[in-house]
């Protein structure tokens, strides 16, 4: 599905939904957290310069920190279940 390993999509433990944690940018010293992105509406779409004059299609995904219905917190999060 997706393109992506089946062995990377888990579920989230408190709504069931179908997640896969995504390593983010290196932001100064810090290591590079990882942030939990829903299967459903994942998309491949074209990402472009500011000048829009060169672009590369990239997969968009939403963040299920805003979407989880149990509201979690941040560090519950990884506590996923396959
Ligand atoms: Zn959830």
């Amino acid at each position: 599905m997706y393109g992506i390993d089946a062995d990377k999509i888990v579920r989230c433990k408190h709504c069931d939904a179908e997640i896969v944690f995504v390593l983010m940018e290196k932001k100064g010293g810090k290591p590079r957290p990882q942030m939990p992105i829903n299967i459903d509406g994942m998309k491949p779409m074209v990402v472009m310069n500011n000048a829009r004059t060169e672009g590369a299609i990239r997969w968009v995904g939403e963040s299920h920190y805003s979407t989880c219905p149990a509201g979690i917190a941040r560090r519950t999060m990884k506590e996923v279940q396959k």
